[in-house]
């Protein structure tokens, strides 16, 4: 059976004298395995499509289970990602991160289009590293279901308007002032970082890293961003660890 779609190589390894294995994250399938056959020739048509984050409209044919590229035409390569080892690895996570999220078989074009979106933006420094992490890291869990609730107090219901509130991590809800008897789990967020967060998920996708927010707001963000997502997909990431490595290089 022959299958047409619009996917990204989130990894590749060599195969064989000239051959790749593709990890691919697909608009229609989620993530699947791809048996590119003689891509790592110069003379190969498909060269360019079958390297890390390449991402293309394909044509593959499928038996029992089992990807094989047939067609590929390239959109967009992200070539110069590769480039800088920091814009590298965070490229990796994201990669990583996206993929976890994707259900096998299901659809995956919001997941893909903000994957998408987000190495555009690193691509072309539209934004901090830091800054399209976070960003990054919220919306995902948005677009998979998992809504952080920043407007109103999960125990009151009152609107939790301009002051500081709780947020909690596991449960991805809000306490008012009055409300916060806070447990462990529930941390102190700057209303600042509640609207941030709020323009991250309800934003139309071409704006979510379109906001302004203080530097102090920021790290704030980016903290509440990364411990939200790993709650959220229950695991570590290598990809984030080797991030954190290479921000740590001079
Ligand atoms: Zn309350």
């Amino acid at each position: 059976m022959h299958h047409k779609l619009k996917g990204i190589v989130i990894r590749e390894i060599p195969k064989g004298e000239t051959s790749r294995l593709l990890t691919v994250l697909t608009s229609n399938l989620g993530v699947i395995t791809v048996n590119a056959k003689g891509v790592r020739k110069l003379s190969s048509p498909y060269l360019k499509c079958a390297q890390q984050f390449a991402f293309s409209n394909m044509l593959l044919y499928e038996k029992n289970g089992f990807y094989t590229l047939v067609e590929a035409a390239l959109i967009a390569d992200f070539y110069s990602l590769r480039k800088d080892i920091k814009d590298y690895s965070l490229a990796c996570y994201l990669c990583e991160a996206a993929s976890s999220f994707s259900i096998p078989g299901e659809e995956s074009a919001s997941i893909l289009r903000l994957l998408l979106n987000s190495l555009y933006a690193l691509e072309n420094k539209l934004s901090s590293r830091a800054l399209i992490k976070s960003c990054f890291e919220i919306r995902l869990c948005a677009e998979c279901g998992f809504l952080p609730e920043t407007a109103f107090c999960a125990e009151c219901g009152s609107e939790l308007g301009n002051d500081d509130f709780l947020f909690s991590i596991v449960g991805g809800v809000a306490l008012c002032r009055d409300c916060a008897t806070a447990g462990n789990d529930y941390i102190r967020l700057p209303n600042a970082v509640g609207k941030a967060i709020a323009h991250i998920t309800e934003s139309e996708l071409a704006r979510f890293l379109s906001f302004r927010i203080s530097q102090s707001d920021e790290a704030v963000l980016s903290g509440v961003a990364e411990r939200f997502l790993l709650a959220r997909a229950e695991r570590g990431f290598k990809t984030l660890s080797f991030y954190k490595h290479c921000e740590e290089l001079q």
